[in-house]
């Protein structure tokens, strides 16, 4: 193997770079991070309306790398249960808190924590770590590698050399495609709205899944008259929505949760996102790896994204130091080749399982309203269907 300026290269300073950055922290590896965004944006960056529901496995992952407990508890919220209506139906699939479901101590199915948040607090711990180099206002322009290592170019024209480059630069990684590595992409043609409002009656720390025909609105509770809105709608009805000043939105909502929430007021501004979901067929090449969004980009609508972009940066930063400690060379095939299947066993299920959903809830023909409802009833009687999905939240 040649001598290359680095041992990993590091693309893209989001969550899921920096919680990898932070997980070879005490590795003795050096790595060069190279993000688009300034040092003042990763330091502080700006609100994007993005509320991150995350399972206790994800909690206890955060807390190893000190983000958990150097954000404030009032950036915390708790989702103790949720709920999914349909169209217009007043029966619902419920969730309950899991001590009641599982006779476990957890008293909160999950978290929810905004996503600037977790990305200062992932940084903050990241900032001055030994082994890192910052290239920060740079972006990757061109990847490649051979047997003995592999190699970026910068947009500023520098080269530099690596023994391994590990993607995280979101769902639309444009190095994943010049390292060949195909993925399947699903554009769902609609658009996701978020928005946080106050309301004078109590959100119960609920989160309520309405998959109202036209268009589904999620709740997300954040304190108990602070909750977070989630229009997921066609693409071309998005403008509209946005269009909307305060008391429009305030009206609109009011009506499409029937007054469930009292009065209501818009806080802040609307953020909008393409609803576009990624699965990479494989998760390297020859020393490449994918990790985060890059690997795969879900739907919000299970709340999975960062959940498994927390467990793809874990998986490969473990093997990595692994093969580190062994001696062996952390670029080497058959390593990333097992952080591929190890991390694909929970990947497709999910990302397969949540396009199906949303097919079903977006469909609104009268044999998929149907097939809605009694999938709706048979989630509430199926009880060891209820117990998965508390135990995949809790852990
Ligand atoms: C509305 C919404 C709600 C969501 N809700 C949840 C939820 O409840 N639970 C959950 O687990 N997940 C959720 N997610 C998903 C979650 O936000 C993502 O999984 C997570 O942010 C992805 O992090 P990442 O680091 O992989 O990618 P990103 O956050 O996309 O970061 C990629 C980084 O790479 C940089 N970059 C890109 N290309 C280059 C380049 N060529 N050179 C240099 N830098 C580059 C970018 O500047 C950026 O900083 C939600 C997403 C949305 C849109």
């Amino acid at each position: 193997m040649s001598k290359t300026d680095t041992d990993i290269i590091v693309i893209g300073a989001g969550p899921a770079g920096l919680s990898f950055c932070k997980s070879l922290s005490d590795s003795g590896l050096s790595i060069t991070v190279v993000e688009k965004n300034s040092q003042s944006v990763l330091e502080n960056p700006p609100a994007d309306g993005r509320e991150i529901a995350l399972t206790h496995v994800s909690k206890s992952l955060l807390t190893d790398l000190g983000a958990w407990d150097y954000l404030d508890d009032d950036e915390k919220y708790f989702l103790r249960e949720a709920k999914v209506v349909n169209g217009d139906s007043p029966y619902t699939l419920h969730f309950p808190t899991p001590d009641k479901a599982l006779g476990k101590s957890a008293d909160t199915l999950g978290y929810l924590i905004s996503n600037h948040n977790i990305r200062r607090s992932l940084y903050a711990q990241c900032q001055h770590q030994e082994n890192l180099t910052w290239l920060t206002e740079t972006l990757v322009s061109e990847v490649s590698s051979d047997d003995s290592k592999a190699t970026v170019k910068l947009d500023n024209g520098k080269v530099l050399t690596a023994k391994l480059i590990v993607a995280a630069d979101s769902r639309f990684s444009s190095t994943r495609r010049q390292m060949g590595i195909s993925a399947e992409m699903n554009d769902f043609g609609r658009t996701v709205i978020v928005f946080r409002m106050k309301h004078t009656l109590s959100n119960e720390n609920t989160a309520t899944e309405c998959f109202h025909y036209g268009r589904t609105l999620a709740i997300l509770p954040l304190t108990e008259h602070l909750s977070s809105m989630v229009i997921t709608i066609d693409a071309a009805k998005a403008p509209s929505i946005l269009a909307m000043n305060a008391e429009e939105t305030k009206m609109d909502i009011i009506e499409q949760l029937d007054g469930k929430l009292g009065d209501m007021e818009l806080v802040g501004e609307k953020h909008c996102y393409p609803l576009v979901g990624v699965h990479a067929r494989k998760f390297y090449a020859k020393r490449y790896a994918l990790i985060g969004d890059a690997a795969v980009g879900m739907h919000p609508v299970t709340a999975h994204g960062f959940n498994l972009g927390l467990q793809s940066q874990s998986i490969l930063s473990q093997l990595i130091k692994e093969a580190n400690r062994k001696g062996e060379d952390i670029g080497n095939m058959p390593m990333l080749e097992k952080y591929s299947r190890r991390h694909i066993l929970h990947t497709l299920p999910l990302y397969h399982g949540t396009n199906t959903i949303v097919k079903l809830f977006t469909t609104e023909t009268p044999p998929a309203k149907i097939a809605r409802k009694l999938a709706l009833h048979a989630g509430n009687f199926f009880v060891p269907f209820k117990k998965l999905v508390s135990k995949q939240l809790t852990g």
